[in-house]
């Protein structure tokens, strides 16, 4: 029966939609697996995850929960007892009582990014975000309306920003600030005297922080230091960590925001709108990752320390590039300016014509202009013919 329509109906997008950005890690990787399937040989070094198996003594967790019948739906803020749990983990490694109503258990580390700005950050306001940074911070607060504004990152300050400079970016409009240590791309780790010092530029202006914390097991030097620790200011902070990382659970989808009471029954309500609930089996699981054997935290952490020695060391030895030292998470940022070319432009060479899929570094924001960023979650053999065949590539083309 001809239903009386002749043209095709337009799809009419939200405007909101077109400022929503992404993240190219996803694309990249998208990228080198459509040149894998044409014969080809990559290295991927573009995607943020460890390459380590998820501890067996969670994965059987997991399954047991699976057979138990943790396959309905739970509460949305989380299982009681994995709020328990990361209530008392957090406690600890934090310095600061959290209580199981302060923690809500969200499907990975991205739902804390979106459900802080949605729950916060309307039209108008400002937020404060690293920069480079993780993409989805820019695209989200887009997303919301506010005014996204940069905090350069910079290589001088070894990564770490700069509390004066954020202080000057701080106005009356300014709503959230967004912290992430040890911060991706750079690896940067902020000290806790730089912490303390950014507390005393946000001052006791009425300004909340989201302080990305997704990385924090993941230290080779220093310590992690929370804002959260402080006195006085864990009311302000919204605390993001999770499982993706720490226990390499990227695809068990499992995370946690640590919050104020009254927000967290916000983010509840936002959880029943968005999620219903995480899966809980997974929840299940998380609770044998926090309170079981944390001996694979302890060998992925020292696995990339030793890759990030080799590395970095490597990379430097490589004409035109140099690399600080990242004391956290597991990338390696270098600065390609010498080499003359944008940091794209480098980044697809070096994919299409070398065989190792990175990242330009203004997948992280403007500016990361002239850096790539390389993902060192991968076997130290391949880690080595990687910067085999950037050495060998740039020799002939630069
Ligand atoms: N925050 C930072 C700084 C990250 O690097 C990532 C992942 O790469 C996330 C949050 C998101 O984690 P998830 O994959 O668990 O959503």
């Amino acid at each position: 029966m001809s239903t009386g329509l002749t043209t095709q109906t337009e799809l009419r997008l939200a405007k909101r939609m077109s400022r929503l950005g992404t993240e190219t890690a996803f694309e990249v990787l998208a990228k080198a697996r459509a040149l894998e399937a044409q014969g080809r040989n990559i290295i991927h070094l573009e995607i943020g995850e460890p390459d380590f198996d998820t501890p067996s003594n969670v994965i059987d967790a997991g399954v047991k929960a699976m057979r138990g019948g943790w396959t309905h739906y739970t509460p949305s803020a989380g299982l009681p007892a994995l709020r328990e749990a990361i209530a008392e983990d957090v406690t600890k490694s934090r310095g600061v009582k959290v209580t199981p109503d302060e923690v809500v258990i969200v499907p990975g580390g991205k739902p804390t990014i979106y459900f802080t700005f949605t729950a916060l950050v309307e039209e108008g306001d400002e937020v404060i975000y690293p920069n480079p940074g993780f993409p989805i911070y820019e695209s989200l607060i887009n997303f919301t309306g506010a005014k996204a504004v940069p905090l350069q990152m910079r290589e001088e300050k070894d990564f770490r920003l700069d509390p004066n400079e954020l202080a000057d970016l701080i106005t009356e409009r300014t709503k959230l600030i967004v912290l992430n240590s040890p911060h991706n791309p750079t690896g940067s780790v902020l000290t806790r005297q730089d912490v303390k010092d950014i507390a005393a530029a946000i001052g006791d202006r009425d300004i909340m922080v989201l302080s990305d914390e997704i990385y924090s097991r993941l230290i080779f030097e220093g310590e992690h230091f929370s804002l959260m620790s402080l006195d006085g200011w864990k009311d302000r902070v919204i605390m993001l960590d999770g499982f993706s990382k720490t226990f390499a659970m990227t695809g068990w989808r499992l995370g946690y925001g640590v919050m104020r009471k009254e927000l967290a029954t916000h983010f509840g309500r936002l959880m029943t709108n968005v999620n219903s609930c995480s899966a809980g089996f997974t929840q299940v699981a998380g609770i044998e990752a926090v309170n079981g054997d944390q001996s694979s935290v302890a060998h992925m952490c020292q696995q990339f320390k030793l890759r990030r020695d080799k590395f970095i060391a490597g990379l430097n030895k490589i004409p035109a590039f140099s690399c600080t030292v990242p004391h956290g998470a597991f990338y390696a940022f270098p600065n390609i300016k010498k080499t003359g070319w944008t940091s794209r432009k480098l980044a697809e060479a070096l994919l299409q014509d070398a065989g190792v899929a990175c990242l330009a570094g203004t997948a992280f924001g403007q500016f990361g202009e002239g850096y790539l960023r390389f993902s060192i979650a991968n076997s130290m053999e391949n880690l080595n013919l990687a910067l085999e065949r950037i050495g060998d590539w740039t020799k002939k083309n630069l």
